[in-house]
């Protein structure tokens, strides 16, 4: 009887979800779950926009990993709210992972939540941990196929982000290709490309943060 079992595991996730987004929600946070394969650059996006938006928001980082505590570390630097999450074997971040790691916030002093998820394009994508947003991060170092591919981030994002656009003359990556199989899964998909080593292209990125965090309710 795998498949009850595994509907179970899902059932009891979505609840934890709940009261996660609930928790977030009363302490008038917005949450925003980053989801991509290891290497597009997550961390990096991080550095860039807890840089750019930490003089107006108190932002705060969960980082899942397996192992190591390296990205913390990096995000440390910009961020004085950050909590390493080690999984273990565990290849996403499920709703209790982040329960537990609030534990570890003072949600009072939390405007903004970045969760930079297990590197992985496929399970993260059907974990809720109670975000608020889900954002899908491609480079173009993956190759053009990955919406194709991984449809169901394509599917489930809010938003869309190609990562490394100052690559793009070094890499064989049919861009159009790459919209097009995007559009294909869905016509409404919504699609920034910037490269968070250089900047170019992250003001529009830092603005759909801000208006998200923006339209959230206020404190309660
Ligand atoms: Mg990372
Ligand atoms: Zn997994």
């Amino acid at each position: 009887m795998n498949i009850p079992v595994v509907e179970n595991v899902l059932k009891i996730n979505d609840q934890l979800a709940a009261l996660n987004r609930r928790r977030l929600g009363q302490a008038s946070i917005c949450a925003i779950n980053l989801i991509g394969a290891p290497g597009c650059g997550k961390t990096a996006l991080l550095e860039a926009t807890l840089r750019l938006l930490s003089a107006d928001f108190r932002c705060a980082v969960l980082a899942g990993d397996l192992a190591t505590q390296r990205d913390a570390d990096r995000l440390a630097k910009y961020c004085p709210r950050v909590v390493q999450i080690n999984t273990g074997k565990g290849c996403h971040l499920e709703a209790g992972h982040v329960a537990q790691a609030l534990e570890q916030l003072n949600l009072a002093d939390i405007d903004l939540l970045f969760i930079e998820n297990v590197g992985n394009l496929i399970c993260p994508v059907g974990f809720d941990v109670g975000q608020n947003y889900k954002v899908g991060i491609f480079s173009t170092t993956e190759g053009d196929d990955k919406p194709a591919k991984h449809p169901y981030i394509v599917m489930e994002a809010d938003l869309l982000l190609l990562n490394k656009i100052d690559l793009l003359e070094h890499v064989p990556f049919d861009r159009e290709l790459f919209e097009h199989d995007i559009r294909r899964l869905k016509p409404d998909s919504r699609l920034l490309a910037l490269s968070a080593r250089t900047l170019a292209g992250i003001e529009p990125w830092i603005e759909q943060v801000r208006q998200w965090k923006n339209a959230a309710p206020g404190k309660q």
